[in-house]
Parts: C-alpha cells; structure tokens; sequence
C-alpha cells in the first residue's frame, strides 16, 4: 500500500480527527483560555464539523486554531501529505515538486513548505553535551548574499552558518550567522551548550577564545591537514562536516535559490530530519506524527513575494 494512502491522508474529515488525537491525546483543550473541561462538540447545520464550544470561556475553537494551519484554505489531508513528503525525504522536496505532487498552485507549495519548516523548528532549549559528552561545533558557507558581488577566493559574499552537533544524541542545532568572530560564535554556544560538555572545534582562531568556556576543549588542526587527533579516533569534527554535507547537497540540489532571510528555516528542516535520523527505530510516520507536535504557536503570516 502506498505510504499516502492511508486513512489520515485520504479526506479532510480524517485527517482532521488525526490531528485531533495527536494534539489532544487526552480530549479537547481550548486555545483559548487553556481549559480542558466542560467543552463539548457544536452541532447544527451551520456549524463547521470539528468546532467545539468552551463553556469556560464561551469562545468556540478547533484544532487548527493556533497552529500553521489556522486560516489555511488548503485541505487539511493535503496538509498531512505534504508533512509526510518533506519529513520523510533524504534532502528535502521543492516547493514545485509539491506542487505537482500535491495538485496546489506554486504559491500555495511555497507557502505550505515554509510553514512546516517553521513547525521543524525546534523548541527544545536543553543544552547540549549536558551528559559531559563530546558537541562539535563548525561553520560552513552557502549561497550568497543578495546584493554582494562575489569576490574570487573569499567567503565574503556567502552566508555563513554555525552547527552544532550533540554526538550522544545526534541531534544538530544550526544557526544563522552574521561573522566568524567571538562576537558572532561566543552568544550562541553559551547558549547551546552545557558547561560540562567537551567542545570539540577546529583550529579556528575564534574557539581559542570560547573554548575555556567548556570542561574541555579538543581542535583538530584542519590547517595542518589533520582531521583525525592521531592516536585519539574520537578527536573529529567529522559528525558536524557530515551534517553540513547532506545540508549542501540538499540546498544545491532542491533549494537553489535561497534568500538570507529563510536560511533559519531550512536549516531548521535539515535540523529536524538528522535529529529525528539519529533516533534508532523511527520511521517515516512516526517523524511526520513528531512534526505535527510543533505546529502548535507556529502560525505565519506572510507578506513576502514568491522567491526561494
Ligand atoms: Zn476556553
């Protein structure tokens, strides 16, 4: 049987019960006011199917209230599949391969794939290496900025992107960065990582500076040519290069033109299927289902012309 053709997939009335037993696995909850009782199911000829009524607050809801699909024409199964399409692939799914795929306008595929990046991104603020373990942390150049002319032999005109890797849970976390300085590096790895954790860097002269931050600092001296300490197999950024090129070829491959000020949500989309990878025994459904846990307070609206 096809992936796509079961039950949530198939109608509109189903996957909005779906959504319903993953958001709600214990009964309705208001978005309003955050009750749980005394919410009953609105019936009548003009009411649409899925409103509830709070008698806490008198307000009327449904599960899309709230959440990337709140005020969405699109049919919530049609929602579902492109979940299930973008949590499940390799490298990601453009928004015109949507667009055929799914039978909606270009638009409508574009508009759709930023919000479920949106709901990729994390909300997870535990640091990483809070077990003591190894976080690698590198950088790496993409695309190029708008306006910039490219200068031979230098990174100027390209974005930069910091990751960082948590190797005893697999999890990536990756941000978008302005330079390579302290300034750039230092606030986001305070925040990202435990103080018990052992840094893991290259030879980058900005780590010298952050890296007594950490129980440990180990470099790997990428500028001699070293990518392994020798006598010392853990001592690599090999896991985060590892990151940085399934991102590339993602990018290169399926996201070509990317402006700067949607890197965050790719990266967020890359972020999201390595982490959820790493997890032994997690397939494809359980990923999408994963997803749809963070469409909650996601809602976006936007006045951006169709690009990317
Ligand atoms: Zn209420």
């Amino acid at each position: 049987m096809s992936a796509l053709n079961q039950k949530q997939f198939r109608t509109a009335a189903n996957a909005r019960e779906y959504l319903e037993k993953v958001r709600w696995p214990n009964g309705p909850v208001c978005p309003h006011c955050g009750g749980v009782d005394r919410i009953s199911p609105m019936k009548g000829k003009s009411t649409r199917i899925g409103t509830y009524k709070c008698y806490q607050c008198r307000k009327p809801f449904t599960v899309k209230i709230g959440t990337i699909f709140e005020a969405s024409h699109v049919p919530m199964n049609v929602w579902l599949q492109a979940m299930y399409l973008i949590a499940g692939s390799k490298k990601g799914i453009s928004s015109n391969q949507l667009h055929r795929t799914l039978g909606v306008t270009l638009k409508t595929a574009w508009f759709m794939s930023h919000r479920i990046r949106e709901a990729m991104r994390s909300n997870d603020l535990t640091p990483f290496g809070s077990d003591g373990g190894v976080v690698e942390s590198d950088e790496t150049f993409i695309g190029k900025r708008d306006g910039v002319t490219p200068v031979a032999n230098s990174h100027s005109h390209k974005m930069k992107v910091l990751s960082l890797i948590d190797r005893n849970s697999g999890n990536s976390r990756s941000f978008v960065i302005q330079g390579l300085g302290v300034k750039d590096i230092a606030p986001i790895l305070d925040a990202n990582i435990s103080r018990e954790a052992m840094l893991m860097t290259d030879d980058w002269s900005s780590y010298r500076h952050i890296g007594w931050n950490f129980s440990k600092h180990a470099t790997v001296n990428h500028s001699a040519g070293q990518y392994v300490v020798p006598g010392s197999s853990h001592l690599h950024t090999n896991t985060v290069e590892g990151f940085f090129s399934i991102f590339k070829r993602g990018m290169r491959g399926v996201y070509q033109h990317c402006a700067k000020e949607h890197l965050h949500r790719y990266l967020a989309e890359f972020d999201f299927r390595y982490s959820q990878r790493a997890k032994l025994g997690v397939n494809d459904e359980q990923r999408a289902e994963k997803l749809l846990v963070g469409v909650k307070g996601k809602r976006l609206t936007y006045q951006t012309t169709l690009a990317a």
